[in-house]
């Protein structure tokens, strides 16, 4: 089916660029053309179209040309090197002599002007034009004052203000002096005094000016939470759990006494009768689950849903609750902070409450573009990383912003290789990743004050944003894409696609350069792209997520009209009635869509309706314990298995031993940690078998807490660890819509509803055998849509029994 709107295709065009680099996009790439050739015959047939359909038509021309152009550019691109840059043994070797040719051209300047020309791979200037002083050439220069609205608000005399409270902070050693140096620390008494005449205020403040560390804090020390407890909520998890470490710190208390956080699965609080926990740091979802278990919220006080700008689902659902909850509880307190200027609709949907905005410093940024479009990000990034680090004067650390975990990780190896083959060439580069699956203790290097003569280079998904500020950046170098959540209602499909941010995140990222001076901003695609192809403000999480989920949550909350519900901004009808139906096969809600006895069972599991209702199968089926590993596997089973490059042969062999092809992956993943915990959770036995322990530690904990949690739902532990079927049953209960059937060629598989087609992803242990009918745990898309993690279904009955109305459709 060709693409329909501009933004399938642009859907389309994200998910090829993926593709490109893998060189196996030409189905899509084929669809794009045959779109484009069809506009085209019209284009001629019909002179008289609007202007609108003239221009997509032509925007789609243009996002065939790019894809044909960065098709041919993949094909000379080697991994993330620096493009056209040789091993640096050869560099050097071309350097020495050139060093010979002309005395006046150091090595190190030499390096420079290699390093330019390298950059002309997506530039695309001659590097004849470009000498070793020219830097700014290369780059598309435009002066941008991302703030001036923010500086229009402020007079001269608190400008000066502002700019003595900089010099402070620079000098300022101590916490209490940051504290202190802080922007909101100035308007400590007007804000306390407005939280305590209004019920809810809407909080407008620059990143970094000490909205999530502070506000909390002055409550507290105020006591406006008059003997209530203080919820601020985050929607990352790595940020709930960094601030809440980084205000304990600041308050001289351990984490988990008065200051502590909540995330799922995980949790550092105190209930100790005399000294609990007065200040949590939640993620949204688990706030959204502490609402269910006790609806008006009564032990806390104050609420402050922080970050609203982002529009997280669970965020977004937390204000209408709020909202509601402020009409019943005089005495409750809310707090939407927000890091941008848009804070008119905040305000207007709560109740128009007042707008309260804490003037922030803003330091020049100016912006540079790429002249032409990027085939690949990430040698882009490489070369600017080091255009910077060998031109720009230091201090001054680069944050660079990617999409997502392996990308990082890919870049910090090859830039610190580099660093290390060029010595003492250049400056000491720090690289230091940033993302969410990280162990805490590695977040918290990034920090780290960086050493006077090294520039540290963080590499961060967009955590780095707004959610978290590191200090001492002054470059910015911006991907100009996220890795984004979207979901198909028709198809109930899901899928995590890398997607272009938006005008209001890039500006965002850009502001990230000016917290303690001016700063540069280095924007990896073109100017036209800027203004032309990002959307002005992010899509609302809930307009193109599953809401499954939520629907469940509000209905346990005992909502039931959702159509009229007072959404923030509301879900399509279609995404809503798939949640119902889904919700209905299930068996959470009735036919008159009334929660069920399960469905509020499902509710209060917080993990998602399909997995919180197999581990109630799992109850009927007397195999609890097992479903519990074989979920907590399921959510981490990404990176257990280790294949060393030049040990694949070993690592097979030993991964082959916990194969089971009769009950599939699951099964598989199960045998792992039944082994593991005979093993006595040895790391030896973890090396000899190629298995990461990190992974299998976290699977412990996660185990632990669903085991926890069944208790608090009064699900009792049972095992029947002999018999698979009951297992492989229990999960068609929740999973019977993600079931596909072998094709007739035998190659591809069709799932069941949809009819769409997928594939065995390559790391199945069922590639050998193929059953006919398989349940998938999740797609993911790379070249095709593969099935990751799946178990076979040896009785089309199982699905049947499973959800006799979602079949019935069917036949
Ligand atoms: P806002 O919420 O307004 O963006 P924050 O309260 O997050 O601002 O940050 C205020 C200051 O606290 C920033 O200067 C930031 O650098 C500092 N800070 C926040 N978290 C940490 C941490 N984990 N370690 C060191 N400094 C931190
Ligand atoms: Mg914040």
């Amino acid at each position: 089916m060709p693409p329909s709107t501009t933004r399938d295709l642009n859907e389309l065009r994200l998910r090829s660029r993926q593709q490109y680099l893998e060189k196996r996009e030409t189905e899509q790439l084929a669809l794009l053309k045959a779109q484009v050739d069809e506009e085209q015959e019209e284009l001629r047939a019909n002179p008289n179209l609007s202007e609108k359909e003239r221009a997509e038509f032509a925007r789609n021309r243009t996002t065939l040309r790019l894809a044909q152009e960065r098709l041919n550019i993949s094909d000379h691109l080697d991994g993330y090197n620096l493009p056209g840059a040789d091993s640096v043994e050869d560099k050097t070797a071309v350097l020495n002599k050139r060093h010979r040719d002309d005395k006046y051209v150091s090595e190190f300047q030499q390096f420079e002007i290699e390093q330019t020309r390298a950059a002309q791979g997506w530039t695309g200037k001659s590097s004849e034009q470009v000498r070793e002083d020219d830097y700014e050439l290369v780059f598309d220069s435009q002066a941008f004052d991302w703030n001036s609205d923010a500086l229009r608000r402020i007079d001269p005399e608190k400008q000066q203000l502002e700019q003595r409270l900089n010099a402070a902070e620079q000098k300022a050693k101590s916490i209490e002096d940051v504290r202190k140096s802080l922007p909101v620390y100035q308007y400590r008494d007007q804000l306390l005094a407005a939280i305590e005449e209004h019920p809810v205020i809407v909080l407008i403040g620059e990143t970094g000016s000490g909205k999530t560390t502070q506000i909390s804090q002055f409550c507290l020390e105020a006591g406006l939470n008059r003997g209530k407890k203080i919820m601020v909520t985050q929607p990352r998890r790595v940020a709930a759990m960094s601030v809440a470490a980084r205000v304990a710190e600041e308050r001289g208390e351990q984490l988990g006494r008065t200051v502590g956080y909540r995330v799922r699965f995980d949790e550092k609080i105190s209930t100790s009768a005399s000294n609990p926990t007065m200040l949590e740091y939640v993620t949204d979802g688990l706030a959204l689950q502490l609402i269910l278990s006790s609806p008006s919220l009564d032990e806390y006080g104050i609420l402050l849903v922080d970050e609203a700008h982002e529009r997280a689902i669970n965020s977004d659902i937390l204000l209408a609750i709020a909202k509601d909850l402020v009409k019943h509880r005089p005495d409750f307190k809310v707090i939407v902070s927000s890091a941008t200027v848009n804070a008119q609709a905040f305000s207007s949907y709560m109740h128009d409450c007042p707008i309260f905005s804490v003037p922030g410093r803003s330091f020049k940024i100016e912006s540079f573009f790429s002249s032409q479009p990027e085939a690949n990000y990430l040698s882009a990034a490489a070369s600017v990383i080091f255009q910077i680090h060998i031109s720009q004067e230091l201090p001054g650390d680069i944050l660079v912003f990617l999409t997502g975990e392996e990308e990082i990780v890919s870049l910090a190896e090859t830039i610190t290789e580099t660093a290390k083959k060029l010595g003492g060439k250049v400056p000491e580069m720090i690289v230091r990743p940033l993302y969410a699956s990280l162990p805490a203790s590695e977040q918290q290097k990034v920090f780290e004050p960086t050493p006077t003569k090294a520039r540290k280079v963080i590499l961060a998904t967009n955590i780095a944003e707004t959610s978290l500020t590191i200090d001492g950046c002054k470059y910015v170098v911006d991907s100009g894409y996220s890795k984004e959540n979207f979901y198909e209602p028709k198809t109930g499909m899901e899928s995590l696609v890398v997607t272009p941010i938006s005008r209001a995140s890039a500006q965002q990222r850009a502001g990230r350069a000016g917290r303690v001076g001016p700063g540069k901003c280095f924007r990896l695609y073109t100017r036209w792209s800027f203004y032309n192809e990002l959307e002005a403000e992010p899509v609302p999480e809930i307009q193109r997520a599953n809401v499954t989920a939520t629907v469940l949550k509000l209905s346990s909350l005992g909502i039931r009209d959702l159509l009229h519900f007072d959404w923030f901004s509301p879900p399509s009808t279609s995404a809503i009635i798939k949640a119902l139906e889904d919700l209905y096969s299930l068996g959470a809600l009735n036919e008159l869509g009334v929660l069920t006895t399960i469905g509020r069972k499902m509710a209060d599991i917080p993990v998602s309706p399909e997995l919180a209702r197999v581990i109630l199968a799992a109850d009927e089926f007397g195999c609890v314990e097992e479903v519990l590993t074989i979920v907590a596997m399921l959510q981490e089973s990404g990176s257990l298995w280790l294949r060393p490059r030049d040990k694949k042969m070993y690592a097979s062999a030993a991964h082959r031993r916990f194969v089971s092809t009769e009950g599939g992956d699951f099964l598989t993943l199960l045998n792992v940690f039944n082994a593991w915990t005979e093993s006595e959770f040895d790391l030896n036995w973890c090396a000899e078998n190629y298995l990461q322990p990190k992974v299998l530690n976290r699977v412990r904990d996660v185990r632990d807490q669903l085991v926890k949690l069944c208790d608090r739902v009064e699900v009792p532990l049972s095992s029947n660890p002999s018999d698979h079927v009951k297992i492989r049953k229990s999960f068609c209960r929740g999973f019977f819509a993600k079931a596909a059937r072998l094709s007739r060629g035998g190659d591809s598989y069709r799932t069941i509803h949809g009819s769409n087609s997928v594939f065995l992803h390559p790391s199945s242990v069922l590639t050998e055998v193929r059953p006919k009918i398989c349940v998938y745990y999740e797609l993911v898309l790379t070249s095709k849509e593969y099935m990751r993690n799946c178990f076979p279904v040896d009785d089309p009955q199982w699905l049947l029994e499973a959800a006799p109305h979602a079949y019935k459709k069917e036949d």
